[in-house]
């Protein structure tokens, strides 16, 4: 596949600043991680899929990648690309990818402000990413970004602290619990067992029920992807 993928210039759909905040997810190999529990506590998670960019969050955040994502993306793009045929060029695929940081890329998007990577699957927004996972039997983690598996949790930089993003609540798919919980929404446990293992995600269970608010797990290693 690599070999039909040519690098146009990236195009710049959209401006930072018009976007809620930028997601990006570098997770470190080991070492400590303060959870607040309590704000993940605090909320249910149900993806149902959008109807509209406005209220989705795959237009409301600049995605970021490194380079081991985009070329995991490169892997599978004529299989995202039949979903999202605007990424295919008269040469082979777009280069949807711009570099903000060393070593960090941003996704493009469309007018809208839409990830290049969503597509409209009968009225609902999705995105190609995830469905080409599932279409190829692949494991999500192998083909979508650390940052859109991610949310709407979110980790610091030095990935020392997991919580909840700051704008997640403005989203139709979060509700703010009535009453008090001990048990995590079973998506954002999906989510948690995914990315950091599901010895950690075991423990963090454990600490919820017994009703902590804050804590701090241990993980050697965090990710585990398949190179
Ligand atoms: S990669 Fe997928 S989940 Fe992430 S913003 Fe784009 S369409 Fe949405």
């Amino acid at each position: 596949m690599a070999g039909t993928f040519s690098m146009a210039p990236s195009r710049t759909r959209s401006k930072v600043s018009a976007k809620g905040g930028r997601k990006r997810l570098r997770f470190k190999r080991q070492g400590p991680i303060h959870v607040n529990l309590a704000a993940i506590l605090s909320i249910d998670h149900t993806c149902r899929g959008c109807t509209r960019p406005e209220t989705c969050c795959c237009a409301r955040y600049e995605v970021c990648v490194d380079t081991a994502e985009i070329n995991r993306i490169i892997q599978v793009l004529p299989e995202a690309a039949k979903l999202c045929p605007h990424l295919k060029t008269a040469k082979g695929y777009d280069n949807v990818f711009e570099e903000v940081d060393p070593g960090l890329y941003a996704i493009d998007t469309d007018d809208d402000g839409l990830c290049v990577f969503a597509f409209m699957a009968g009225h609902t927004i999705r995105c190609s990413l995830h469905s080409t996972a599932l279409n190829l039997g692949l494991p999500l983690e192998k083909v979508k970004p650390q940052a859109c598996l991610l949310w709407p949790l979110s980790s610091s930089e030095n990935n020392e602290f997991l919580s909840l993003d700051n704008e997640s609540l403005s989203f139709r798919c979060i509700s703010r619990r009535r009453n008090p919980s001990r048990k995590l929404s079973p998506s954002l446990l999906e989510t948690i067992k995914l990315l950091y293992g599901e010895t950690f995600s075991a423990q963090l269970e454990k600490e919820a029920g017994k009703g902590l608010q804050h804590t701090k797990l241990y993980r050697k290693v965090l990710l585990n992807y398949p190179s």
